[in-house]
Order: structure tokens, then sequence, then C-alpha cells
């Protein structure tokens, strides 16, 4: 068989792959192009959406100092679950909009779907884990007995039977206070009202938060108020969202997770609990 020369067959391979190649190159770059086209369409308009909604809508009970409260004179929201909420909203690309109102509006607010989270000093219990998903815990509280100071009668909550409790409606403090027997619980909608309903003699203990009381007192109600008795059974605070939302969950987990990893980092010999380290990171972030 005789082959064609070698020269002779070169120009016409070359010519032919050049041709297929030149319609490949159009076509890639067509096709990079239409590509770049649609990404940059999709990155642009998205981050124009997240920029302009992406909102965190925190609701809030804000009598419940060191955690939630209002300085004197200002309506702005601050305290420990404030600056978590803020520092989770940041760490997550959220703006925060803080929401105030009844401790017992919470959970049914994020039912209907007007809040996203709630950050109020929230117990996990196991009641309410059938309404609400909760965040990992990141607080760890239980609940003690408040008197006034000229109470010599009541030692501890065994020594309530038949007598007046006020507590703050909706809060493990009124459960608590129900388990009592024979006593009167009056419910209020603030923990504020509560400890001056008590102030003004008109029940004989509080029951609330042990945090929350302790700064009270620090804070000059123990000029007439003491605690008395241990502070009762652990409860772990939790950030709750709407029930299911296991996305926004997700998210807050993780958030949760680096600011905790973050008060690590940085090394805190004092702090060791994990609330602390929680607390050192939103701390430096501020
Ligand atoms: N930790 C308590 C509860 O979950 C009280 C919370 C509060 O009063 N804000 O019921």
């Amino acid at each position: 068989i005789r082959r064609p020369p070698r020269s002779t067959l070169f120009p016409y391979t070359t010519l032919f792959r050049s041709c297929i190649m030149k319609k490949l190159v159009i076509l890639m770059m067509s096709v990079i192009a239409a590509v770049a086209m649609l990404t940059a369409g999709c990155g642009g308009s998205d981050k124009a959406d997240k920029n302009a909604e992406k909102v965190l809508r925190v609701g809030t009970e804000p009598t419940f100092a060191p955690f939630e409260f209002q300085e004197e004179g200002s309506k702005e929201y601050t305290g420990f679950d404030m600056d978590l909420a803020r520092a989770i909203g940041k760490q997550m690309g959220y703006k925060v909009e803080i929401q105030n109102m009844g401790f017992d509006a919470l959970i049914p607010a994020l039912n209907a779907g007007n809040i996203d989270m709630v950050a109020a000093g929230m117990s996990i219990t196991e009641e309410r884990q059938k309404a609400v998903t909760f965040s990992d815990p990141y607080y760890t509280s239980g609940l003690i007995v408040m008197v006034n100071k000229d109470n010599t009668e009541v030692k501890s909550i065994k020594d309530l039977e038949g007598k007046r409790i006020a507590v703050q409606i909706g809060t493990t403090g009124e459960n608590k206070a129900r388990t009592v027997k024979d006593a009167k619980v009056t419910a209020y909608n603030t923990n504020t009202e509560a400890a001056l309903e008590l102030q003004n003699k008109g029940v004989d203990a509080v029951i609330n938060d042990s945090p929350v009381v302790g700064y009270y007192l620090a804070q000059g109600g123990n000029k007439t108020a003491m605690t008395v008795g241990e502070v009762m059974e652990a409860e772990q605070y939790g950030l709750a969202v709407k029930k299911g939302n296991d996305k926004l969950a997700g998210e807050i987990n993780k958030a949760l997770a680096e600011l905790k990893k973050n008060g690590e980092d940085r090394k805190s010999t004092r702090l060791n609990s994990s609330h602390s380290k929680i607390s050192y990171a939103v701390f430096c972030l501020k």
C-alpha cells in the first residue's frame, strides 16, 4: 500500500483539526460567558436580598437583669442574652431586631411566625420542647426563694406551704410555686412587679432564677430582701426557634460553638464554664 507522503497529508489534517478547535473554543467561551453572567446575576441579587432581608427577629421579656433589661431612662435592650443574640446574629450574617413582649407570649409569637428566635433566659424543659426547638444550652441556672429580710419563718421552699408566692407568668418559677401545697400563687407579667409585691409585703416570697435574684439583691434589693435555702435543681437556658426549624437551630448552634471556641482560644484562665467562655467571647466582640 502506498501512503501519501506526509507532507501532503499534513495540511488537511491541520486544517480539519483547527476548524473543530475553533468551534470548540467558541462553544466553550460562550458557555463560560453564559455561566459567568448567570452566576454574576445570582450572586448580585442574592447579596442584595441578603443585605435587605436577612433580619433575625428576636423576642425577649426585658425585666430579667442581668440577662435582658433596659437601663433606667433608656429604651435599649441590654444584658447577656441581648449581647449573645447580637453576637450570634453577627456571626450568622443577620441584622438583629429585638422585640419586647410578655414572657408567656414568646412561644406563641415564635409559632405564629412573628419572631424567629427567643432569647429570654428561657429554661429548656420537656414541656417546652414539645412546642419549640431549643439550641444547645448556653447557661446553667436554677430557681431560688427570695423573702423579706424580716421574715424569720421561711428558711426554704418547704416553709412556703399555705403562704403567698409571687412569680412571673409562664416561668419555671411559676411551675415550681404551683407545686407548693396550699400556696397562694400570684403570677405577674414582669419580674419587677413580683419583686415590688414582695417589698410591699403583699406576698411572702418570690420564686425566680437565682442569677436574676442575685443581681437584684446586689443592685440594692438586699436592703429589704434576701434568699433562703439552696438553689433548686439546675436548669439550662437555651435559645428557642419555631418547632422543627432545624436549619436556623443548626446555624445558631454553629454560631454558639464558634463563640465558645473564641472564648477558649482567648485563653481566659479564670473563666471556665461554658457560658463564661461565651460571655467572654461576646464581650470581646463588642
Ligand atoms: N428561666 C425561667 C424560665 O424559663 C425564667 C425566665 C424569665 O423569667 N425570663 O421560665
